[in-house]
């Protein structure tokens, strides 16, 4: 099966591209962009305020539809999925962090990390012991009873990182994941991203503008008034088994 060929890409983008319509206005968001994200790769978009980083994400995390090209999740074509389809895959399949946190203010830490497992509709037992299981892997375990408002804004973002792992997706979208962090805490969580990365062999793709994020990537794909300019592997790539 495609499934278990490491060099296979998770998705596949050719030829995309997206054009915002509004009244008069037409806005070329992306152009032309051709990418594969693969098992194991660290991926950052990389690009000025405007380049497309968002789009690109939401365009590879099923959150958007491209107006041109096409796009395939693990080899299998999507342009006549339906939308129950594409919303199991990105329920099953992608994990999402985003620049704001985005917890859900009235549950804990805890029930934020259990949250995708519930629309999964995997046991309550099970929730429970996943999510103290990642919790306490991302050195959380302490702050699980906690509400968002009684966290830092670093310890949020790792919450989310939680959240957006304890699915067991196969791609974790992050979309500039540090914007609102400070130089440390932005630095903590490249720290704990690499190391699920690294050792727990989660694939991600993040966005950023920080040149001192940017230089974490093992990947840098640079976007430029959408298009991608640049796409190099700057550590070695390893793929997984
Ligand atoms: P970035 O995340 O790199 O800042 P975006 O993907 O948000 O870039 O935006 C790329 C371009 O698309 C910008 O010119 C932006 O104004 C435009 N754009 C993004 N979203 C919309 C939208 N919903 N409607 C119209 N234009 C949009
Ligand atoms: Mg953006």
């Amino acid at each position: 099966m495609a499934e278990q060929d490491a060099f296979a890409p998770i998705i596949q983008l050719r030829g995309i591209g997206k054009v915002f319509r509004r009244k008069q206005q037409q806005v070329s968001a992306l152009t032309d962009i051709d990418l594969g994200i693969r098992h194991g790769d660290f991926a950052v978009i990389a690009g000025p305020s405007g380049s497309g980083k968002t789009t690109l994400l939401n365009i590879i995390g099923l959150l958007d539809t491209p107006t041109a090209g096409h796009l395939a999740f693990c080899e299998r074509p999507l342009s006549q999925a339906s939308l129950a389809e594409l919303a199991r895959i990105r329920r099953d399949e992608i994990g999402f962090v985003f620049q704001a946190y985005n917890l859900m203010p009235v549950l804990t830490a805890a029930e934020n990390t259990e949250m995708v497992m519930e629309f999964q509709g995997r046991p309550a037992a099970e929730r429970r012991r996943v999510s103290r299981e990642v919790l306490e892997q991302l050195g959380l375990g302490g702050l699980m009873h906690r509400y968002p408002d009684q966290l830092s804004g670093g310890q949020q973002q790792r919450v989310a990182v939680a959240r957006a792992i304890a699915s067991r997706p196969k791609l974790v979208i992050a979309d500039e994941p540090t914007a609102n962090l400070d130089s440390k805490s932005a630095r903590n969580l490249m720290d704990l991203m690499v190391g699920l990365n690294e050792q727990a062999g989660i694939t991600f793709v993040f966005s950023s503008h920080d040149p001192q994020v940017i230089e974490r990537g093992r990947r840098v794909i640079s976007l430029r008034d959408g298009r991608i300019v640049a796409d190099q592997q700057t550590v070695a790539f390893d793929a997984l088994a």
